[in-house]
């Protein structure tokens, strides 16, 4: 993830903004590059408060990818056609209470859902998806060696181009969780899948039916 100086960051918008305005109306391009001189530290960017730091930053935008724009306690009431809601004032810091027609505050909310297959989150460096099935290979490569060549009936070549072993949703629990579901809690004893039912679906799996 990408850390951006403040100041910077501000800058860059001043200069993006300004030059788009020139596109858009030419006739004032005057009036328009004299704001680089007027206001010399940039456009208000709304990014200090949280952005202090790296690690700030990366908490920041963890949240909006894990939660909704606006939490459902925020919303006070809605009487069938209006909303109120409060929000914390950047500038100030005070909590502010806003009344909005409703559809005017989904119009608000639908802003920050992301267009279909637009990624919130990219992976670089080792974690970007090409790469980590290598570095998933090297580390299985490593364990062969480590072994003495006895892990795996076959030439290193072989081993290389096998396709890795996709986990069960079973051995992902162990794994991630230390939790075997398959496990009862009650008695220690393995469970038998007896039956799937979806509330689309219906059963999708019955023991010995499928
Ligand atoms: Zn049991």
């Amino acid at each position: 993830m990408a850390y951006l100086e403040y100041e910077y960051f501000r800058k860059v918008w001043q200069y993006k903004l300004i030059n788009y305005m020139i596109s858009k109306r030419p006739e004032k391009k005057q009036e328009y590059l004299k704001l680089f001189k007027t206001k010399s530290d940039g456009f208000y960017i709304n990014a200090k408060s949280r952005m202090k730091s790296a690690r700030g930053a990366a908490r920041y935008i963890g949240r909006y990818l894990a939660r909704p724009a606006i939490a459902e306690y925020r919303i006070i009431s809605y009487d069938g056609e209006k909303v109120t809601f409060w929000y914390k004032s950047h500038e100030t810091n005070e909590k502010v209470v806003e009344v909005l027609e409703a559809e005017r505050f989904i119009g608000k909310l639908l802003m920050h859902i992301p267009p279909k297959y637009f990624k919130m989150v990219r992976a670089y460096g080792i974690y970007a998806g090409s790469i980590r099935v290598k570095v998933k290979r090297c580390f299985g490569l490593l364990k062969y060696i480590k072994s003495g060549y006895k892990a795996i009936e076959c030439t290193l070549e072989e081993y290389w181009k096998k396709e890795p072993k996709k986990l069960t949703y079973r051995e992902l629990m162990i794994r991630n969780f230390s939790k075997d579901p398959f496990r009862c809690k009650k008695c220690g004893e393995i469970m038998e899948l007896w039956e799937i039912w979806q509330r689309k679906y219906g059963y999708i799996y019955e023991l010995g039916k499928c």
